[in-house]
Parts: C-alpha cells; structure tokens; sequence
C-alpha cells in the first residue's frame, strides 16, 4: 500500500503568562523575530545590477508601506501619532545608509541583506559615540527603518502592525507601546509575545483594549512562521500551535461558556457595587487612552481611578502644552461626569516607554530618575500639566495623584509648586477648584512604612502593587526569569496593605488600590477585610468583582482576612484563598484548583 505522504503537523502547546482573559482562536501573523537574519553570500559581476536593483525596489515598497500607514492614520484622526512615520521616511532617503550600501554590493560583490547590515552596524558606531541622547535615540528608527527594508528584500510573511489587515493573531518577540496602540487601528484579535510580564505595559493596553493576550512564551516567534491556526487562552495562558480539530472543538466550547459567563457577568455592570450587609466599595476604572471611556462606562465603572498619562506623551515631536492637557482632561472629564477623574501626572521612567523625552541612560531605571522624580527636576514639564489638570478642574470632579513618593519631602516640594502654579493661574484669570484634592501612589515601601506621616498632608491614598511588590520584594515586573517571585500575597505585601489602609483612617481619609491585584476577584474579599474604600482596575474586570462583593458581607472579608494575616507565606495564603473561593463560588473559580 503507498505510503500516506501527508504530512500532519503535530499540535504544539507552550504555556506563557495570561495577560489579557479570553479565548480566540485564528490565523498566525508573525511581526518579528528576535533577530532579524542576515546571512552574508557573495555574488558575481554579471548580478550587481540586480542586486542594486532589488535593493531599491525594497525601499520603494518600505516607503509606499509606510505611506500608506500613514495616510490611514491620519484618517483616522491620530494625526500626533504620524510624526514618526515621517521620520522613517527621511530616514528612507538617508544617503549613507542608501549609497554605502550600493558602494558596498558594487565593491566587495555581496548581497544586499549582508551589504545593508554592515552599513547599518557602521552607522550604529557612529550614533553609539555621540553623546546627544536625543540623537543616540534615533539610531532606533534607522534599525526600525532597516528591519523594513529587510523584510522586503526577503518577502517573508514577517509583517509590520500596521500592515495588517485581516483578523489575525499577532506573534511578535515584542511589542513596543508604539506597535500597541496602532493595535487599535487594526483588527487584531490575540496578541502572544516571547517576552513580557502581568504588569508590562504592552499587558495592561492589551487588555484595555480587551484583546486576549499571553506574554512570556520565551520561543513562540521560534515556532510560528506565519499563517497557522494558533488558539489563545488568555485566562489560562496557554498558546496551541496547529491545534488538532479535537482541540479546535474543545476551546470552541471553552469559548461559548467563556462568552456566555462575561454575558452573566454584564448584568453586575449596572448593580451597585454592595455587599449583602450594605457596604459599599467604590470601583473604578484604570484607562490609558481616552478611548477607553465607552468601555469604563459599559462596565459600570464610578469613575476614573487611574487615568496613567504617560501615553499623552508618547510618539510625537513635541511635548503636550497646557492647553492640550486641559483640552484631554476636560474631555475625560465630561465623558465620565458625574463621576470623578484620577489623574496620575507623569510616570514617565522604569518599564514606561520613553517618548521623545531625553531620559540619560541609566544602570537601574526602576530606581533612578523617574516618575515624580524627573517631574521635581523638570519642572517646566511638570507645571504645564499641573496647570492644564487644574483649569480642568473647574468643569467637574477631578483628582490629582502622585507617582512614586518616597517620602513627605518630596510631597512638600509638589505642594510647593502646585500653589505656585494655582497664583499663577488666578493671576491670569483662570476658575479651578482650589481644594482640588491631592493624593499620592504608595507604591515604594518607604511610603508605606512612613503611611502615617504622608496621610496627613494627602487627600487620599492609592496603593499600586504593581510597584509595591516590585520594590518590596526586589523582583524586576518585566524580568520573566523572576516572575515566579512576583506574589501578591507575600506577607510583606499583606501588612503593608494593612497598614497603609489603617493610616489612613485614622486620619479619614479614603484608601484605594489602583495595581492589577486590585482587578483580580480572587483577592476581592480580603481588600473587603482590610477596609479598602476604592479598588481600580481594567474596566472588563468590574463585574467579576462586583459579582463577588454582591454576594458576600464584611464580616466575611473580615473572617478571611484574620485567617490571611496568619499565614507566613504567600504559598499558604494563595492556597487557602484560592480554596475559599472556589468554595464560595464555584462556577467562577473552581479553575483555581486545578
Ligand atoms: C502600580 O505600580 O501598581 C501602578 C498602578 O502603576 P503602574 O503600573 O503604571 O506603574
Ligand atoms: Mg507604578
């Protein structure tokens, strides 16, 4: 009997980190691999001419490529984000990169990949010993520029975001927060990456824009080439490469049940958020983009907990002027009225993306001149936003929220400078609410410890455990090699929770966690126990949160908590709960023991 030839590619499962919940199942699109290949191969006379000629009909497509990019985004009204289309353009026409590499094909007779990857390391010597950061930054888009023009000459199925035009699973080694956004344009409907972290910031846009995502596969660019069915559950964080159709089959069914518990859960979006003894807990929405506010009112949201400006600032030539923030804070201020609008002034620094800002280089990002720190230090930057949130005050309830104090000194300063700029504003005419409240992130564990002091000189607290855990327990929240130490439910993280909560009562006034452990219902009736007054989070997750406040009472939470507090590892108390809950409610989480 001949010999069945067919080829069956066996399914390949790799388990990563869920970012984004969900299930999808769909086409393959590779972005990137990790490292461009370019492989040296010599040629003869005869093929110069060819080669030259090959070379530049790749620019022309790089160049009608990023034309057309940028003609979509302009219309679709992100005129700001197409400045960087525009450098890659001019970097196109650049004539070292262009004649040096037809020098080079001509002369030592080599191909054209190998010939441009030699000019481009050339050209990256040249940037690597100038000492204008802000020109050193461009030798970035010279290789964005590069990596294009390569993938034209190959004509792999390597493709960019904003080249995509059907619905398709991105497969990318990374995604820089400028490939996210343009995600919005695009019809993606998973997103799966070799590196990442829960907290990475491609991680919380992905989820923003509710699209199922897994981070941290470490080789799915490796196993992809293009175009095979890929299955996503972004709850689970598993990735299936060429599904078998029994597995097709049993996701399709994980899917329907998916969608039909998220249509379950809806109906919480409109409920109060109360327990069944009357207590009330505020929940509200983290956003990035103001894009955003259909879903923060879909969801049920009571206003904006954490509006994280850093995206205001990212993919253009100029810095935003007061004018502008006020324009975007007014806007997101009438969007959500009649509830109030956190803003968070500039967390610019660590894993936040720099955007035309000059940051030096600096060994240890996560701990040098970031945040309010680069604020203090730029004040001229600092002061337009603080004038542009203030003049938004007179329009409705806004907040301002502090990143990354470490200690009163540091809240002395802002103070300092928020009356300045309050004078000023006065003296130029402008209305705003002069008790606009104040209040600060605690997120680095000398805030914590010193809770007490600064919930004197705050209107509010915001805990971000992003952070908190981060520098608490000195594990990098985008390093994959430590994520296994990343525990929310650490004793140390617990007591400062603790603490920080009873500080500001003493004082009165209200305390809120605005990490992604706030977003997680699996934590929800402990922060019910510690008598947290707000939780904000990715507005998807409200219901689910809502759903578990709805069917329990304090004294629950505070039955709970008395148990979590005796624990001496996050081990034990991430057992004990995940038991508690899948006790408690079954349908929602009895996946958390398995
Ligand atoms: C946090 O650190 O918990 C936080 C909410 O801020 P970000 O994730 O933007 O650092
Ligand atoms: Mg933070």
């Amino acid at each position: 009997m001949k010999k069945n030839t067919l080829s069956i590619r066996e399914e390949k499962i790799l388990k990563g980190i869920g970012v984004s919940p969900g299930i999808v199942i769909g086409k393959a699109a590779l972005l990137e691999r990790q490292h461009p290949t370019f492989v040296p191969r010599r040629i003869v006379a005869a093929q110069v001419a060819a080669e030259v000629k090959r070379f530049e009909k790749a620019i022309e497509k790089s160049k009608e490529q990023l034309e057309e990019v940028k003609q979509r985004i302009l219309e679709k009204g992100f005129s700001q984000h197409s400045y960087i289309l525009d450098v890659h353009l001019k970097v196109m026409e650049d004539r070292m990169l262009r004649d040096e590499t037809i020098t080079m094909i001509k002369e030592q007779l080599v191909n054209t990949e190998w010939a441009l990857k030699v000019t481009f390391d050339k050209i990256s010597e040249a940037f690597d010993a100038i000492e204008d950061e802000y020109l050193k930054e461009r030798k970035e888009d010279i290789k964005h520029v590069v990596e294009r023009i390569h993938r034209n000459l190959i004509g792999g199925d390597l493709r960019k975001v904003e080249d995509l035009e059907e619905n398709v699973i991105v497969v990318a080694h990374d995604l820089s927060p400028a490939d996210t956004i343009q995600l919005n344009l695009q019809r993606v409907i998973g997103i799966v990456t070799d590196i990442g972290g829960k907290t990475s910031h491609t991680a919380i846009v992905s989820r923003s824009l509710e699209i199922p995502a897994v981070v941290g596969l470490e080789e799915v660019t490796a196993s992809v080439a293009g175009g095979e069915t890929i299955v996503i559950d972004g709850t689970e964080g598993v990735v299936i490469i060429d599904p078998s159709q029994s597995t097709i089959k049993a996701y399709q069914l994980k899917q329907q049940h998916y969608r039909y518990l998220e249509r379950e859960l809806l109906k919480y979006s409109t409920l109060s958020a109360e327990t069944q003894d009357g207590h009330h807990l505020t929940l509200q929405a983290n956003i990035e983009l103001i894009e955003e506010v259909p879903s923060v009112i879909q969801y049920g949201a009571e206003g904006i907990g954490l509006y994280r400006t850093e995206y205001l600032y990212l993919n253009r030539k100029t810095l935003p002027d007061e004018e502008e923030h006020f324009q975007v804070y007014k806007k997101l201020m009438e969007e959500t009225a009649p509830y109030p609008v956190t803003i968070r002034t500039l967390d610019l620094g660590g894993d936040k993306f720099s955007s035309h800002i000059e940051l030096a280089e600096q060994v240890n990002p996560a701990m040098g001149l970031r945040a309010i720190r680069f604020c203090l230090m730029e004040q001229d930057i600092f002061k337009a936003q603080l004038r542009g949130i203030l003049r938004a005050s007179h329009y409705g309830k806004v907040k301002i929220l502090l990143p990354m104090i470490s200690g009163v000194e540091e809240l002395w300063e802002v103070k300092a400078i928020l009356d300045e700029v309050k004078e000023e504003l006065g003296a130029r005419g402008f209305e705003f609410d002069p008790a606009i409240p104040l209040g600060v992130m605690i997120e680095i564990p000398s805030a914590a410890i010193t809770a007490d002091i600064l919930a004197r000189e705050v209107d509010f607290f915001s805990i971000g455990t992003n952070d908190l855990i981060q520098y608490s327990l000195a594990i990098d929240r985008v390093n994959k090699y430590v994520s296994y130490l990343y525990e929310p439910l650490h004793p140390a993280i617990v007591r400062h929770m603790k603490g920080v909560v009873d500080c500001a009562h003493e004082v009165d006034i209200d305390v809120g966690i605005c990490g992604e452990m706030a977003a997680d219902p699996l934590y929800t009736l402990i922060f019910l126990g510690l008598g947290l007054d707000e939780l904000s989070m990715h507005p998807i997750a409200i219901p689910r949160v809502k759903k578990v406040l709805r069917l329990s009472t304090r004294t629950d939470g505070e039955g709970l908590l008395k148990k979590v507090l005796q624990f001496s590892t996050a081990k034990e108390t991430e057992y004990f709960i995940r038991k508690e809950m899948a006790e408690r409610f079954p349908e929602d989480f009895i996946h958390c023991m398995e």
